[in-house]
């Protein structure tokens, strides 16, 4: 099979060598003309897979419930900001929004951005939540207290991949084979390798840099300005070894299968991230799993009141979403939570103390 973006990494890699995995995923997913998150109709049942804001509206509206409760032991400061970190189709802000703005005074106080690099992601955001500001990066947000979510933002960035053949690391690249398809190579460890704990037990280890500088960045905004971050992926506390997915239509493919039209990902290193932010000077919290998070902030009423009155396939149907969101064998505890915090501000709710 073949593909503008195919022949593109293929004539590059012939003249300039194997590509690091973190070059093949940026390129695949974000190249401005073929690029995954380009191009594609990704989210939803009749996209590649679904999220949780695209499984129930709950999500949102309980998240929503969260910045709303920090956003009050602030106090309830205004104008303040509330970021979104990769927003996909525009679902999870516009669930959020509802709930929060049930709070008049919240509602006057909220300026909604959505921080994306799909460029052309941008008008299907705006269907979906009005009088957004759209920004690439966290220097484009205003100088003012802030509130970040991101849900399935930090898994599509990046990673570069590490191997230790005979205590030594090298990096794992994609290269061509004989028969002009992509292969995998294994190079010498680039400067990232300097990024791998001292501690490091597992013989393969994935760094991603861009991860660490945005939740940086992000912390650096909180600590200034003031705020929280919520954090939501599927991910892991220490040493997960190789996590590199490609996804599409529902199902696993393999990871060198169809640049540009398959969703690659990598689990999330949630120990680099809150480093990140204690590093900044912020309060961490987590991980939590997802199912415990949503449980605590009362999940479980939100989809009582919702089901109440309603037909009994609509009642089902609220109870079947509830369980996929929160169950442990669906996304109950894949999912992980992790919430930062300026230090002046109370814990936050869904963590255990
Ligand atoms: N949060 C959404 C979508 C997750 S998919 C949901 O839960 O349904 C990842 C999102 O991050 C997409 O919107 C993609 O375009 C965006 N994205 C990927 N890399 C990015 C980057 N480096 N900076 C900003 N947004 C990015």
């Amino acid at each position: 099979m073949t593909s503008p973006l195919l022949d593109h990494l293929i004539s590059r890699i012939r003249s300039d060598g194997p590509l690091t995995v973190a070059d093949y995923m940026r390129t695949c997913l974000l190249h401005p003309d073929h690029g995954y998150y380009q191009t594609r109709t990704v989210f939803g049942a009749d996209g590649d897979f679904i999220t949780a804001p695209e499984v129930s509206q709950m999500f949102g509206e309980i998240l929503g419930l969260w910045v709303l409760d920090r956003w009050a032991h602030m106090g309830r400061p205004s104008p303040f900001t509330l970021a979104e970190f990769g927003p996909g189709r525009g679902t999870l802000m516009a669930d959020m929004v509802r709930a929060i703005y049930a709070d008049p005074a919240a509602r006057d106080a909220a300026q909604i951005w959505l921080i994306e690099a799909g460029s052309r992601r941008k008008a299907e955001q705006a269907d979906a939540v009005n009088g957004a500001h759209w920004g690439t990066s966290v220097a484009d947000l205003p100088a003012q207290p802030t509130l970040v979510i991101a849900n399935e933002f930090f898994d599509a960035l990046p990673v570069h991949q590490f191997i230790r053949t005979g205590g030594v690391w090298a990096e794992r690249m994609v290269g061509v084979d004989r028969d002009h398809r992509l292969a995998w190579h294994l190079g010498p460890a680039g400067a990232t390798s300097a990024l791998i704990p001292k501690s490091c037990q597992s013989d393969c280890v994935e760094i991603s840099p861009l991860g660490r500088q945005i939740m940086s960045e992000i912390s650096g905004h909180i600590a200034a300005y003031g705020g929280a971050g919520l954090f939501i992926d599927y991910g892991y506390a220490s040493g997960a070894g190789d996590t590199l997915q490609a996804v599409a239509r529902h199902g696993f493919v393999e990871f060198l299968s169809d640049p540009g039209r398959v969703d690659l990902t990598a689990h999330v290193d949630f120990a680099a991230l809150s480093d990140a932010a204690a590093h900044k000077g912020l309060s961490t919290y987590g991980i939590a799993d997802q199912g415990a998070f949503l449980m605590a902030l009362g999940i479980g009423f939100r989809a009582q009141s919702l089901a109440k009155g309603q037909p009994t396939d609509k009642q089902a149907q609220i109870l079947a979403d509830l369980k996929r969101l929160t169950a442990p064998d669906e996304m109950g505890t894949l999912f992980k939570v992790l919430a930062v915090q300026a230090p002046t501000v109370p814990p936050p709710p869904g963590f255990e103390p």
